[in-house]
């Protein structure tokens, strides 16, 4: 072939999320967008909060056109660092400072970077399923293996045991991702620290770091107060990977962080290594509007209320008529028991009756389906009769 193999069958082959949500776009045309139940994509429905338009006007009034839509240094524009790390250092009692920030296209560009700085041509990355399907993406492209930790499938917590026989003197990086997609599971703080007692143990062994990277795309969006520990607290070798995408509902701007935990033994050699495979990838200087945009909204968080009335009508109803599911305690997503072993053949099924779900097979748990539920709490009650007919159908067959 004359081009990148590999390139081409990644382009070639979508995910499986976009290749659902490319077929409701189509179906909607065909029959109404009201008509089609699309749960397949994490595209948030709540608006962005207030401040964040009346800050764009605001910024907009000025004539600065370097400010708004010039290169910024390429790491990121100091006072929008400056505003991250002192807000974490404000919410987690931390000490980081601007030059541990690197600002970035959204969590996909964070998480791209920081393996690519991290990882070394066959060392190893655990991530614990189900996982975002993407790391995979992220992981073979830095050169890593993927290792993947199985859940306990009770709970959808790690399995602990799992995880210690997964770790070995090539594993380099471990993704942590809570609140996750897909299975709206927060953690414990329980979990948390025997996973970096674990790590720790593990480090000491084998003389070596071992990454934490913490997914965090998610944080704010939590429900009935749960607490998600912010992991640089109980491990030092910390890199988070942030986005607003969800938390500002702002996905299609393309704006996010890393932040290297400062009291990591090389974190001026690792941020060195983010800024040069941020170079070797092409995602420096991120959008400078949205810069803009968070240096004076960093703090602003997103109504979430909606999504936990999404959750509890959605959770309430698919239990009742039968569905297996663990309750989200955060993100967006509700993770079903298919009705059959193939979760594919559940979703071509569900698909008959305009109810588009996406298959997990590829978030390496297989028989289970992700519904995403940050749609309008319209669309999710008048999806609950069809739930309910396939339920009974699967009953009759
Ligand atoms: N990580 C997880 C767990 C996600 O669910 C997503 C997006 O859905 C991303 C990363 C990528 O986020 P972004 O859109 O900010 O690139």
């Amino acid at each position: 072939m004359e081009i990148n193999e590999n390139a081409y069958r990644l382009g070639s082959k979508r995910s499986v999320i976009r290749e659902i949500f490319e077929y409701g776009k189509k179906r909607s045309a065909e029959i109404g967008v009201e008509n089609v139940f699309d749960f397949s994509i994490g595209n948030p429905s709540v608006q962005p909060p207030k401040e964040i338009s009346d800050t764009i006007k605001e910024l907009l009034k000025t004539e600065d056109s370097v400010l708004l839509h010039g290169y910024t240094s390429a790491q990121g524009d100091f006072g929008a660092r400056k505003a991250v790390s002192d807000s974490i250092n404000n919410r987690f009692g931390l000490s980081l400072t601007a030059d541990n920030i690197y600002m970035t296209c959204g969590a996909a560009a964070s998480l791209a970077i920081s393996l690519k700085a991290m990882l070394n041509p066959g060392e190893e990355c655990v991530v614990f399923a189900p996982f975002f399907t993407e790391y995979r993406v992220f992981i073979e492209n830095a050169g890593g293996k993927v290792v993947v930790s199985k859940p306990n499938e009770s709970d959808f917590q790690i399995d602990l045991n799992d995880f210690k026989a997964k770790i070995n003197d090539n594993t380099r990086v471990v993704i942590i991702n809570s609140p996750n997609n897909p299975s709206g599971v927060v953690y414990t703080e329980n979990t948390i620290k025997r996973v970096c007692e674990i790590l720790k143990e593990k480090e000491k062994e084998y003389g070596k770091t071992i990454y934490l990277i913490a997914d965090e795309p998610y944080r704010e969006l939590v429900y009935d107060g749960v607490n998600v520990p912010y992991l640089m607290n109980y491990y030092d070798d910390t890199v988070v990977c942030y986005s607003f995408s969800k938390s500002l509902s702002l996905p299609g701007e393309r704006i996010g962080y890393i932040a290297v935990n400062s009291t990591m033994n090389n974190a001026q050699e690792v941020y060195l290594a983010i800024c040069g495979a941020g170079r070797l990838l092409g995602y420096i200087c991120a959008p400078s509007l949205f810069q803009q945009v968070i240096k004076r909204c960093v703090d602003v968080k997103v109504n979430v209320e909606p999504y936990k009335k999404n959750r509890d009508i959605l959770y309430n109803a698919l239990t009742e008529y039968g569905y297996e599911c663990v309750k989200p305690d955060g993100a967006f997503y509700l993770f079903v028991k298919a009705l059959e072993k193939d979760a594919v053949k559940f979703c071509e099924k569900a698909r008959c009756k305009d109810i588009l779900v996406v298959p997990c097979d590829d978030f390496g748990v297989d028989g289970y389906v992700r519904i995403a539920y940050c749609v309008p709490t319209d669309k999710i009650e008048r999806s609950l009769p069809r739930f309910k007919e396939l339920f009974e159908q699967y009953c009759l067959s």
